[in-house]
């Protein structure tokens, strides 16, 4: 995909000089989290990537859904910690420009779209993933406000965002029905955030969770009343998992172009290992695989441009994307021997990512469900 407009081209440029100064020099050392999150989220917004897709007049820069996926592709070929943390918060800004009361909107989105302040989007509970309607969040009205209790879990930014949309029951027992979203303070009392752990497999993606105790949010930072809130996570989710499917893709070209590069210079038998069929075809496989999932993304991102129904062509696109990455991530570190461990590479950390990609915004078996529920026969 091409960017077509000048503002697109521009975004896409910035991607490109944000990732060579500010994430390329430091992935390596995001492995346990972004180490200062707030200072490459401000470099983010300086680069005019925390405002993609928000309207021009909320101070955004209006550009397509096609172009914020490249920004995805690019930053994840770096990094997916990054481009998660980066794209989530993005996201969040998007929503409350679009969906939030004016007056929430006019007091946060400037510090969300300045990297001043952090977002995330809180579905997952530690008994609930893939089962969304099953949430036990509860959020109950106290007069003008509501009152919200609960826990969230394996949240992106969770570990320091503060503008915090939160998905929360209110009538238990009526399912997705009772489904309400809220914007939460970060900073107010009633948040307490869990201890950022270390102890998963998942390097620098900078997940975690947090819970809500006796919380109280205004009426006014109800996003999205009960009934509504359900329908509107689903509405954004064929984008998430789209982008995920391009981040695949910039994780798999980028090992595509080290192994390509080791192949030049590194010999064995007598000649660079490019010379050796057995060992470039490992390479072309990937290429061929990797060109079919950006033709998957780009149908997908299409769709979702021209406002049609994408719900299984992103569901396709993610899950060819996020297999072909797991197993061509895996063959390309292979394709570099013993020097493919080394962690300045990004076999290790891409790897991780590509495992995570198959879970967020959507398991594998709940998209297959998805595609599956489109070849019934009448
Ligand atoms: C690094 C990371 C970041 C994340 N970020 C966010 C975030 O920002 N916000 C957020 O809300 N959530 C986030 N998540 C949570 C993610 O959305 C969930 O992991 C996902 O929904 C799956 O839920 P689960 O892990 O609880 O697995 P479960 O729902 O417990 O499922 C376990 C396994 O069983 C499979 N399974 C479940 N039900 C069925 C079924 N009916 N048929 C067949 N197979 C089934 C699943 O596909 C999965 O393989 C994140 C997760 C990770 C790992």
């Amino acid at each position: 995909m091409s960017a077509s407009t000048p503002g697109e081209r521009h975004a896409i440029d910035a991607a490109h000089g944000f990732v060579a100064a500010h994430v390329k020099p430091n992935a390596q050392s995001w492995d346990r989290g972004l180490a200062d999150s707030g200072s490459v989220l401000r470099e983010a917004a300086r680069a005019g990537l925390l405002g993609l897709e928000v309207p021009v007049e909320q101070g955004g820069q209006g550009l397509s859904f096609g172009c914020k996926r490249r920004v995805a592709e690019i930053l994840a070929a770096a990094d997916f910690g990054l481009a998660m943390s980066v794209i989530n918060t993005h996201n969040v800004a998007n929503h409350l420009a679009r969906s939030a009361a004016p007056e929430l909107t006019r007091h946060v989105l400037p510090a969300l779209l300045s990297g001043e302040r952090t977002g995330c989007t809180a579905l997952t509970e530690p008994g609930a993933g893939s089962d969304f309607s099953a949430i036990t969040t509860l959020a109950r009205r106290a007069g003008d406000e509501w009152l919200i209790d609960g826990r969230k879990a394996w949240i992106v930014n969770a570990t320091h965002a503060d503008v915090v949309v939160v998905y929360a029951q209110t009538a238990p027992g009526s399912g997705a029905r009772g489904i309400a979203a809220f914007v939460v303070d970060g900073s107010r009392s009633g948040f307490v955030r869990d201890p950022r752990s270390d102890s998963t497999a998942a390097p620098g993606i900078d997940a975690g969770g947090f819970q809500l105790q006796a919380y109280r949010a205004r009426a006014d930072e109800l996003l999205h009343p009960p009934g509504e809130a359900f329908k509107a996570a689903l509405a954004s989710i064929n984008g998430a998992r789209t982008y995920v499917a391009a981040m695949c893709c910039g994780m798999v070209e980028e090992c595509l172009r080290v192994a390509s590069a080791y192949g030049a210079v590194r010999h064995s038998f007598g000649k660079p290992l490019h010379e050796h069929q057995g060992w470039r075809w490992s390479l072309a496989d990937a290429a061929i695989e990797l060109e079919a999932a950006r033709l998957l993304v780009d149908a997908a991102a299409s769709r979702i441009d021209s406002g049609s129904d994408a719900q299984a062509a992103a569901a396709r696109a993610k899950v060819f994307a996020t297999r072909m990455a797991g197993r061509h991530v895996a063959a390309l570190m292979h394709a570099m021997g013993a020097e493919g461990l080394r962690e300045h590479h990004p076999f290790l950390r891409h790897l991780a990512a590509a495992q995570v990609a198959t879970l967020v915004d959507g398991s594998t078996e709940m998209l297959l469900e998805r595609v599956a529920r489109g070849l019934r026969r009448p």
